[in-house]
């Protein structure tokens, strides 16, 4: 467990987190960024990172995982500190600073906080299955992060989208088997991947359980035995399984922020737009998770907002040192030649 200090402490690390850390940064302020997921770059990264967006100023088109790697590259000259994998459950007042602990058990100590939560955390859409959290990290997983931990096993996946026909097709080289199961004869993912996964069906390379959903998962010290299916019908059968991975979407949560006595207006946080803090002193919030009259949710409105933010926390943790406005022209920022 670590215990860290500070200027602002920024929870979610999407596109519009990832800009604080440069506004702050521009203006002398260091940044902790915190995000539930294991990845930055919100919903950018976890719903659709080859996607074009047309509507960010000075670039007519670029791949929303583009545009992130751009953003990190940009906050990364103020050497933000990132804790992923880590959703903030606790927000304390100390002495005018705040104190954020996480589900691991860290802690930071910041001068202040702007919550850059989107829509909430992220995480897995898990299978109603009673003792699913007895195997997770072991044998049940929600993502794949890293190919070789499946070799020779017997691999199930479960679900119709395109994430699970997409690691069905690149496990299939390196697992002993791939039994993909979904509860409907269709599948919703790219058409290509659809007509790949069909053909090492034919070539007796992927097995197809369909219309089955899962229905218990059978084994003991956290390892699958055997997964029971079952269809609509109430028919049932058993395959046999080392791993299984379950891809069933992404559901978001406010989760604890809506317990820090922070006004909220349908499950969003009610800001002032001239600084974008919030009910609390001290906390601010800046993108989709932030409302007022007439916002438009958009990235970019969210990095006019993490501008707004980064100056009024300056004037919060300076309160004896005027802020002199310069343009990032005449002011250039660590390793330019500005
Ligand atoms: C398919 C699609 C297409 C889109 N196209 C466009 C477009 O063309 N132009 C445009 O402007 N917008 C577009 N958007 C909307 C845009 O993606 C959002 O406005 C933007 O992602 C909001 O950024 P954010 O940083 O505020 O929040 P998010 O991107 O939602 O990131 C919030 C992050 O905070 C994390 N988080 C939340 N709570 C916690 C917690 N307690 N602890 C730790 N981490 C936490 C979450 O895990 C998440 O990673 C699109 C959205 C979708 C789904």
């Amino acid at each position: 467990m670590t215990h860290t200090k500070t200027d602002v402490a920024i929870i979610g690390a999407g596109p519009v987190g990832l800009f604080a850390v440069f506004e702050c940064g521009m203006l002398g302020l260091k940044s902790h960024v915190f995000d539930a997921l294991e990845e930055i770059g919100g919903q950018c990264t976890a719903l659709y990172p080859e996607k074009p967006i047309y509507d960010i100023p000075g670039l007519p088109e670029i791949a929303a995982g583009g545009l992130i790697e751009n953003l990190e590259k940009q906050a990364a000259a103020f050497n933000p500190v990132y804790h992923l994998g880590s959703p903030v459950e606790g927000l304390q007042e100390k002495d005018g600073r705040f104190i954020l602990k996480t589900a691991r058990g860290n802690t930071v100590d910041a001068g202040a906080v702007i919550i850059a939560a989107g829509a909430g955390a992220f995480g897995p859409n898990r299978p109603p299955i009673e003792n699913i959290k007895d195997f997770e990290g072991t044998s049940v997983f929600y993502a794949c992060r890293n190919k070789s931990q499946f070799k020779d096993c017997d691999v199930a996946i479960a679900g119709g989208g395109d994430s699970a026909l997409d690691w069905a097709i690149a496990l299939q080289p390196i697992a002993k088997s791939i039994t993909i199961i979904h509860r409907r004869d269709k599948f919703r993912g790219a058409p290509d991947s659809v007509s790949k996964l069909q053909d090492l069906r034919e070539k007796g390379l992927v097995k197809i359980e369909t219309p089955y959903q899962l229905k218990d998962i059978r084994g003991s010290e956290g390892r699958i035995d055997h997964i029971d299916l079952a269809d609509m019908d109430g028919n049932q059968k058993q395959i046999k399984a080392d791993a299984l991975l379950c891809f069933f979407g992404l559901s978001t949560s406010l989760g604890a922020i809506s317990h820090w006595e922070l006004e909220l207006s349908k499950k969003e946080l009610a800001v002032n737009p001239e600084t974008c803090q919030t009910n609390r002193d001290g906390v601010y919030a800046i993108g989709d998770v932030a409302t007022y009259p007439k916002k438009l949710k958009l990235i970019l409105t969210g990095f006019a907002e993490a501008a707004q933010a980064a100056h009024d926390i300056y004037h919060r943790l300076n309160p004896d040192t005027p802020l002199h406005f310069e343009y990032s022209t005449t002011k250039g920022v660590p390793g330019s030649p500005a």
